[in-house]
């Protein structure tokens, strides 16, 4: 039988504002536990939540990025649990009307470009956190985190396997950070999923039953856990089970997601209006006022670098997976000029990418300053530099030793050797040591000019231009 894997997310993505979405305390993490949890995050008797302009204004942010509908009216619900980290008893969350509603989020998946539809996105408040670390069999409770405010984005179970849920969370993830709405820190939880996932025989139109797997904070565990899950759900319905819906835990340490509850129903939680809270109420001027304050977004550069700089598809979709990256490409690309943004897309996703990830360096924290990189790019461009020559240059330039790229040049003995007299005498040279490989090109081999190349270049210790190589090698060998 053949299995069909659905997936649909759930992401809760904390905002980026300074304080709370009902109160005034820091949001700031990492304090001492219980420093910023003013009256209101401890639910003290008599207090009143006030909602927070910023966190509105990323939630209208988002809506327009995706090109959802901003609700002009929405309305904050009360979702009734007990939890020792949420004092209040119920959380403060949207429900029946959330601020956002539909849109899209594009990404490429392979070379096929995919679409998941949005359901919603709603602010709510995130509760408190239980400690079981420090206490000798004491647990603890942190405030601190009570009332964060939180977008929650909730997809349709349109992702078909792993590898898709993965890349549209990283392309949601892109999106939110270069919005600045969300400061994308998956370790310390400011951007994590809950999967949903269900399988059916191929073909199949109806939905299987569900599992939901919450708080995945990585991709690597958001992969690991839905593969799990599916082969698990596979493993039951073949032995003849049937698929109990209910919440799950994944186990990074096992590889494996164990029961956690089983699901709920949304009327378990008892939601209803939040009497303290008016309806959120946003006008058409406030959403214009944002939209005409929107940056270009990863789509629409995208389809400028295909258009306009002609670039192919991946490199486009790759350059702006983050803003940082972008920022650098588009720098580096004023001062060289639009004509070279092929060669310079292909040092940024090159060498200075993999040296990026090897010194684990952001773009902004780069050696290299564009401008360096672009003059970089103009002398491979015009032929004063070989593609071995540059990635000395570049090597240097990194280290810092130069900050000049012409300076570098000089410095390093790199200038191309242009002179064709010098060419021709080194060509010589190589033909007259091997007679052998000499011969056998005559003979028909094409393989013993590759050899012949390789050792002028390496007479030349790389600074020949290999173009002019090939050209007076032919003519001697013709
Ligand atoms: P609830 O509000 O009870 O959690 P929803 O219907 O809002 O349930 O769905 C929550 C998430 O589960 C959504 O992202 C949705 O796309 C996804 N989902 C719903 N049904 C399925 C299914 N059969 N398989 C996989 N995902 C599903
Ligand atoms: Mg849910």
């Amino acid at each position: 039988m053949q299995w069909e894997i659905v997936v649909g997310l759930e992401t809760h993505t904390q905002l980026t504002t300074e304080s709370k979405i009902f109160s005034g305390a820091s949001t700031a993490f990492g304090a001492e536990p219980n420093a910023q949890a003013c009256a209101v995050d401890l639910a003290l008797p008599g207090v009143l939540p006030v909602m927070n302009k910023a966190a509105v204004q990323r939630a209208i942010q988002f809506g327009l990025a995706v090109g959802a509908k901003v609700a002009e009216h929405s309305v904050f619900a009360r979702k009734n649990y007990f939890y020792p980290d949420l004092p209040k008893g119920y959380q403060i969350s949207q429900f029946e009307i959330p601020v956002v509603q539909g849109g899209t989020v594009s990404f490429l998946l392979g070379d096929q470009m995919k679409t998941v539809r949005l359901v919603r996105a709603h602010l709510e408040e995130d509760a408190g956190k239980s400690l079981h670390e420090d206490f000798a069999g004491q647990s603890g409770i942190d405030l601190n985190r009570a009332g964060t405010p939180l977008l929650e984005i909730v997809t349709e179970p349109d992702m078909r396997s792993a590898e898709e849920a993965v890349a549209y969370a990283k392309t949601l993830h892109t999106l939110v950070t270069w919005l600045g709405i969300c400061d994308g820190n998956m370790q310390e939880g400011s951007f994590r999923c809950d999967a949903n996932v269900s399988v059916r025989p191929k073909g199949e139109s109806k939905l299987g039953t569900r599992c939901e797997i919450k708080n995945l904070n990585s991709f690597k565990f958001l992969q690991a856990a839905i593969l799990y899950e599916a082969q698990r759900q596979i493993e039951i319905i073949e032995d003849g089970g049937v698929i109990k819906q209910e919440t799950r835990l994944y186990d990074p340490d096992r590889n494996e997601t164990r029961s956690m509850r089983s699901k709920e129903d949304s009327e378990d939680y008892r939601y209803f209006p939040d009497p303290d809270l008016p309806p959120l109420m946003i006008s058409p001027e406030w959403v214009e006022q944002v939209r005409s304050e929107m940056p270009e977004l990863p789509g629409q550069k995208q389809a400028r670098y295909t258009g306009d700089l002609g670039l192919s598809e991946y490199d486009a979709v790759t350059l702006t997976a983050s803003r940082a990256m972008t920022d650098y490409f588009e720098s580096a690309l004023a001062v060289a000029g639009a004509d070279k943004a092929k060669p310079l897309a292909n040092w940024l996703l090159g060498e200075f990418s993999a040296s990026l990830n090897r010194d684990d360096k952001t773009p902004a924290e780069s050696p290299i300053a564009p401008e360096l990189m672009a003059a970089l790019v103009k002398r491979v461009v015009d032929g004063t530099l070989n593609n071995k020559t540059a990635k000395v240059v570049f090597a240097a330039l990194w280290e810092g030793k130069y900050s000049d790229v012409d300076a570098c040049v000089k410095g390093e003995g790199l200038e191309q050797i242009s002179d064709s007299g010098a060419v021709e005498k080194m060509i010589d040279d190589v033909l007259a040591a091997h007679p052998g490989p000499v011969a056998e090109y005559k003979a028909g081999k094409e393989a013993s000019f590759n050899f012949l190349v390789g050792q002028i270049m390496r007479a030349a210790r790389g600074k020949a231009n290999p173009a002019q190589v090939n050209e007076i090698l032919k003519a001697k060998l013709s």
